[in-house]
């Protein structure tokens, strides 16, 4: 027997709806690419987005054409979220710091028909615009005062091409499983992959990561992103905190910790969310400074690991928790999220911050499973580590156009491969040991490049540290330890080795250590170790 309750599709037209409704007079405010501050409301964004629909469709997009954007976290770019799947086409956001040649990939792979720029990025396209075969325009993300003089062929003005539209648009109603937005991932090998969401979706993991458990956004909040719009939907932000009704700050092109910390506190915000390395920034910057915040309770970091040193240094100086979360683009991207259960919260900090340095526990709607290397499943002990295998209705079912990842991506009964090695405990608490690809083969021992990584940076000279697998005659695999010290530090690596000595396994303590400049990052800022690998291919350890 059916139920009998309404049949209304789950769209995300809905989630701006609500929000100018209920929400009407809460702010988003942006740190323009041109420099000032844009700030404006719910009721105003929406009325915008209405007028963006309408242009789009007077450009002739139809149901299901591809739109790129090029563009940094900004009112502009949260406004063709909404218009651009809306109209029940596809918003496809670009990572513009990839490498030229895979941008020029993704654009073509995607037949995207119109790109969204940024002024920032208008020389990046103007290079590859002759080789971009499905392009019939492009719109800066600006007004005519500042329109750039470029070469760029049909080159239209975002602010000009949405004035005088209708301020209200009559939204089409169609399937939830209607695709909506699509984003690529970029290994460090082969071509980016298209994970393709739809409204479904989008919403569904959209109210499961506002449970109160996961990132719990409420109309209270001032809610910060430096995880990128153009990054795995920065991480669900730009729908959880509309379905909250909560306040926006995005910081567009002003990523510089005094730069964030200032936007911190004249908007007050509450909760900001993005990579560890701009987090390490923030503290080195606070620390120097001896500014404190005056607003900001929580500090959501995901994307890699979280050293304790930074969470010990977050709450005890400056009173804010910072909560860890795990996810993938394939996911949508939010898997896991540390939040305490009642056991965990009553143990004295250093305790708890162990399970905070985990990835965290996870949410509704994501089915996790850990396999050996024949498939079969592995207990959730905390102790049996292996390869994570993921499914619900937010996971990815394959790739956009490629038959062929998508065949590698899955198991036989339709789980998709995470490519990371974890550990599983009986209360849920996932912990990641490393990516696959990254973990040092000692012997019979594996040691976790994360574990070493994340004890040296608790150092209070490192600034950055990445372990690596580099050949030894005996163990097969040695970790070399590669670190970028602070600056104006005297770090040796007897001091380094010193240091390691009682926070790691024996064995794993690395055989070396080596000093540089910077490290090499993705271009969604993780670190790049096949890049460092093939540095130190021919590496001579001094154990050796
Ligand atoms: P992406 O799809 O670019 O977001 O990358 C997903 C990958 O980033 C995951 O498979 C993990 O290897 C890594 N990752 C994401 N979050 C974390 C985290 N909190 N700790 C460690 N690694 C993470």
């Amino acid at each position: 027997m059916r139920g009998l309750m309404m049949n209304q599709p789950l769209l995300i037209t809905e989630l701006i709806r609500y929000a100018a409704r209920c929400h009407a007079d809460t702010e988003i405010v942006t740190k323009t690419v041109e420099g000032p501050i844009h700030r404006y409301d719910y009721a105003a964004a929406y009325t915008r987005i209405q007028q963006l629909a309408h242009a789009l469709r007077e450009l002739g997009v139809r149901p299901g054409d591809r739109l790129a954007t090029m563009a940094w976290n900004g009112h502009r770019h949260f406004e063709l979220y909404y218009a651009i799947s809306g109209i029940g086409a596809i918003c496809h956001t670009v990572n513009p710091r990839l490498f030229p040649p895979q941008i020029e990939y993704i654009l073509n792979h995607a037949e995207d028909k119109f790109v969204f720029v940024d002024l920032t990025f208008v020389p990046l396209l103007e290079q590859l615009a002759p080789k971009l075969k499905a392009v019939k325009g492009y719109v800066v993300l600006t007004d005519a005062a500042h329109m750039p003089a470029s070469k760029l062929s049909n080159l239209l003005c975002y602010e000009e091409l949405i004035r005088d539209k209708p301020s209200t648009y009559a939204w089409p109603t169609f399937d939830e499983w209607t695709a909506s937005s699509l984003c690529y991932t970029s290994g460090t090998t082969g071509n980016p992959k298209g994970v393709l969401y739809s409204h479904r979706s989008t919403v569904l993991h959209t109210f499961s990561v506002n449970q109160a458990d996961s990132l719990a956004f409420t109309p209270r909040d001032s809610i910060l992103p430096v995880v990128p719009l153009f990054h795995v939907n920065a991480w669900g932000i730009p729908y959880a905190a509309t379905m909250a009704g909560a306040k926006l700050v995005f910081p567009g092109p002003h990523l510089d910790p005094a730069s964030l910390y200032q936007l911190i506190e004249t908007e007050q915000v509450t909760m900001t969310a993005g990579v560890p390395t701009i987090w390490l920034k923030l503290l080195e910057y606070l620390d120097q400074t001896g500014k404190r915040f005056t607003s900001l309770k929580r500090l959501l970091s995901g994307g890699s690991a979280v050293p304790i040193s930074m969470i010990a240094a977050f709450e005890e100086k400056h009173d804010t928790r910072v909560c860890h979360a795990w996810g993938m683009t394939e996911i949508s991207p939010v898997g896991t999220k540390g939040t305490f259960k009642a056991a965990q919260a009553k143990l004295p900090p250093a305790e708890r911050y162990q399970y905070q340095a985990t990835q965290g526990r996870p949410i509704f709607g994501v089915d996790l499973k850990i396999v050996d290397a024949e498939g079969r499943e592995l207990p959730h002990d905390g102790k049996s580590f292996g390869n994570l295998l993921v499914r619900g209705p937010f996971v990815t079912s394959g790739y956009f156009n490629d038959p062929e990842a998508t065949k590698a991506a899955f198991d036989k009964d339709g789980w998709f491969r995470t490519g990371d090695v974890v550990t599983i405990d009986p209360d849920g608490w996932v912990r990641i040991v490393d990516r696959t690809k990254d973990l040092i083969k000692s012997g019979g021992e594996w040691i976790s490049s994360i574990d070493l990584e994340n004890a040296a940076v608790g150092h209070p000279d490192v600034m950055e540290a990445a372990a690596i697998a580099v050949p030894h005659p005996k163990w097969q695999e040695r970790p070399l330890l590669v670190v970028v010290a602070k600056p104006g530090a005297k770090l040796t690596r007897e001091e380094m080795l010193r240091y390691l000595s009682d926070k790691v396994a024996k064995w794993s303590v690395p055989d070396d250590v080596v000093f540089v400049p910077e490290l090499p990052h993705t271009a969604t800022g993780k670190l790049l170790k096949s890049k460092l690998r093939e540095q130190f291919r021919d590496y001579q350890l001094q154990s050796a």
